[in-house]
Order: structure tokens, then sequence, then C-alpha cells
């Protein structure tokens, strides 16, 4: 078993409904252990039009990384997302943050997930659920990630976990 972090969340539609509508879906292929709270962040490189939502989701799996990256890509997809790649608006988007202690990079798959040092919007929550979790290529915790984290962009809680 391994225990696989994800980034879930969007810009579009009915935010709210659709990251729970993706939990739902991680729920009948995984077994998931957290969810962290909700949390806003303005659309960030001019690229976006409307604010994302996004939480961070832990589970645990038998399964092979790239078998989970097929799964929560076809969530995405049943979850209507669009591909707008002029201005990057997206329904859903699901990235594989960490698998375990593994370290990845492949043609489809660079996991831990490579901008994620970079990003508030992916730490905080992170750092909710996670806080000692050790980033195995940094070798650093996800709150010193935060801590030193120079992504000067808003992150707002928004609110606490959906179920
Ligand atoms: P982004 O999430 O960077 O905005 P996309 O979601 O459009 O970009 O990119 C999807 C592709 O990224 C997937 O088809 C997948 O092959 C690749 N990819 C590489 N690493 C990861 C990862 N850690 N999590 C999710 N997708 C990844
Ligand atoms: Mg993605």
């Amino acid at each position: 078993m391994e225990k696989v972090v994800l980034l879930i969340g969007g810009n579009l539609a009915d935010r709210e409904a659709l990251l729970k509508e993706a939990v739902l879906e991680l729920g009948r292929q995984f077994e998931i252990i957290k969810l962290s709270g909700i949390y806003e962040t303005a659309a960030w490189g001019g690229k976006s039009s409307g604010d994302y939502l996004n939480m961070a989701v832990l589970f645990s799996t038998d399964k092979p990384a790239e078998e989970v990256l097929d799964i929560v890509l076809a969530i995405e997809n049943q979850l209507g997302r669009e591909r707008d790649i002029k201005w990057g608006n997206r329904t859903m988007d699901i990235d594989i943050i960490y698998f375990g202690d593994q370290v990845i990079d492949t043609e489809r798959l660079n996991v831990p997930h490579p901008m994620m040092s970079g990003r508030k919007f992916v730490l905080i929550p992170l750092a909710e659920i996670l806080p000692d979790f050790v980033h195995p290529k940094l070798k650093v915790t996800n709150q010193e990630l935060l801590e030193k984290c120079p992504d000067v962009s808003e992150v707002k809680y928004f609110s606490a976990s959906l179920f």
C-alpha cells in the first residue's frame, strides 16, 4: 500500500459541487484517509478568468502510479473537463503530488509534482493535512516548504472539508 496525495480543483461551474463529485469518485476507487479544507486562489498567470477552489486528498492504494494517473484523468474527463488551453480554465484538474516516497520521472508522470514547491495553493492544503511529511527529493517537510515558498499570491480559506 502507498499513501498518495492529490491536489484537486477547478475554476468553472459549481466548483464546490465538482469537488464533492471528484471526492466521491475517488472514494469508489481508493481508500480515502483525509481531506483538507477548501481554499480559494485568484487565477494565476493571467491565463484564467475565475478563481480556483482547491483541496488536498490523502488516500491509500495498492495500484501502481501509472494506473492511478489513468483513473484520475478519467475522473477529470467524467467531470466534464474541457481543456481551454488559451485561458487555462478547467472544471476539474487532478494532480498527483506525492506517491508515497516514490520519485517518478517518465513521459507521463512527474512525482513529486515538479511545480508544487512554488505554489502556495498546493502547499497550504498539503501542510494542513501532512505538515511533517518529508518531500522525498527536497528532504524538507511540507510545513518548511510552505514557510520558504516565495509565492506571493493570496490563498484564502474558503470552507471546511465537504464531508
Ligand atoms: P497541469 O495540471 O500542469 O495544468 P494538465 O492537467 O493539462 O496540466 O496536464 C495533464 C498531463 O500531465 C497528464 O496527461 C499527465 O500525463 C501529466 N502529468 C505529469 N505529472 C503529473 C502528475 N504528477 N499529476 C498529474 N498529471 C501529471
Ligand atoms: Mg493536471
